[in-house]
């Protein structure tokens, strides 16, 4: 064979090659942008910046990162997540506690069979929005991705499962990173609780804390690894933040509520640090006089004067008393012991107390960096997710405004 053909279909071949190796991810061809929702449980607003997780410490240093957010009420997990993919108050959505009682459908229980049933969710989820905008959407687990809501789901998600660790699921992340073009995600949470399992067992900066501190910030870092290996970290807008913050308690910090009012004169649809009191039909009045107002390490209100800064009491599935007790106090009664006992670390205490503050940052190519915004409230992250994803909001209670000096004017993202 001809030496010179040989050599010239040698260069047409490695060409190729080099021309495929790189066409998928060559720095010049502009990425269609992707949305990357980390949700970390629990995770207090002053833990991030406080050395004890580098990468989500120098992610906070260069991103756009708030004070704090302002979780929404009650300071739970299912509340809160449902707040933050939807920008709509629990009063609103409807997940008004991770367990609740509604009057047609019974009995709600977050981490139960009830919990996916989507008759119970209110609203529109960010990923129902954006699949009627053509994109594609994947939960790494997310309260209500389980759950058939506005008429979908994801269009990848999986059954929660706690024993999944936080490194597989930053794999299933970049795996769908990986799909061609046309199935590749936009929208993409990631959710992770070792955090908040490890506080409530033995304390916030107990050494099981600080192990689950660190288990995550090392699949944060696999997870900037992974993209910036597929060169999509100019391409990604990347959220990271929590639903609540955590206070350290002490299980013996029990007040009983059957102290106060005879147990003949109520049901209870939740206990803990918000209970949900129900009068027994002709008792509203008796219960009423005896349960609203001040006791000893929490307060009672009737659902119509919960104070205005809460945005809750109008639901349906509120019950007609709600009670809520002081930072490290929990509500009960005598013959019905909380489940998750002992307790070192809790929240659903009041929104304003600063242990129940949440965080926020966000970096990519839509936020300038390192740019502090004051606190704002999680109603807010709703209307920056529609922004960023370049798709109408939904009716919600937030504001994009909040954004706005730490937004880049806007360039349209290639398809
Ligand atoms: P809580 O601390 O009671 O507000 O709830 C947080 C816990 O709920 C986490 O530690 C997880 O174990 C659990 N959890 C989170 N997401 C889900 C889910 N999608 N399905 C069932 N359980 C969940
Ligand atoms: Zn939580
Ligand atoms: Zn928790």
């Amino acid at each position: 064979m001809h030496l010179p053909f040989v050599r010239v279909m040698l260069l047409v071949v490695l060409s190729w090659i080099a021309g495929c190796a790189s066409t998928p991810n060559a720095p010049s061809a502009p990425q269609p942008r992707t949305v990357l929702l980390v949700s970390i449980d629990g995770l207090r607003a002053d833990i991030p910046g406080s050395g004890r997780m580098p990468t989500l410490d120098a992610l906070f240093a260069q991103g756009a990162h708030a004070a704090w957010l302002n979780p929404s009420y009650p300071t739970l997990t299912f509340p809160n997540h449902y707040t933050l993919v939807t920008g709509l108050r629990p009063d609103r959505h409807g997940i008004v506690h991770n367990d609740m009682r509604d009057a047609v459908l019974g009995q709600f229980e977050s981490k139960k069979a009830s919990g996916r049933d989507g008759r119970f969710w209110g609203g529109e989820p960010v990923w129902i929005g954006a699949q009627r905008a053509g994109l594609k959407t994947a939960t790494m687990f997310w309260p209500g991705s389980e759950a058939e809501i506005a008429g979908g789901r994801p269009d990848h998600w999986r059954p929660f499962d706690s024993g999944t660790t936080p490194a597989q699921r930053v794999a299933s992340v970049l795996a769908w990173l990986d799909l061609p073009a046309a199935e590749r995600p936009r929208f993409i949470t990631l959710y992770l609780e070792q955090y908040d399992v490890a506080a409530h067992a033995d304390g916030t900066f107990s050494p099981r804390a600080l192990a689950a501190m660190h288990e995550i910030d090392d699949a944060l870092a696999a997870l900037l690894r992974g993209l910036e290996g597929r060169r999509l970290r100019d391409s990604t807008n990347l959220i990271v933040l929590s639903d609540h913050g955590m206070a350290d308690v002490r299980s013996v910090d029990t007040a009983y509520l059957d102290d106060v009012l005879p147990e003949a004169l109520f049901s209870w649809s939740s206990l803990g640090p918000v209970a949900h009191i129900i009068p027994r039909p002709g008792q509203e009045a008796d219960v009423a006089r005896r349960l609203v107002g001040r006791h000893d390490h929490y307060t009672c209100w009737s659902k119509e004067t919960l104070p205005a800064a809460w945005h809750y009491g109008r639901n349906p599935r509120i019950a007609p008393f709600v009670c809520q007790s002081d930072v490290g106090w929990r509500l009960q009664l005598h013959r019905h012991p909380l489940p998750r006992q002992p307790v070192k670390g809790e929240h659903g205490f009041a929104p304003e107390d600063p242990q129940m503050r949440a965080f926020f940052v966000a970096t990519g190519p839509d936020f300038f960096p390192n740019a502090a915004l004051p606190a704002f409230d999680n109603v807010d992250v709703y209307p920056l997710l529609a922004h960023l994803l370049g798709i109408p909001a939904a009716p919600n209670d937030g504001t994009l405004d909040t954004f706005a000096p730490v937004l880049r004017p806007r360039t349209p993202s290639p398809h």
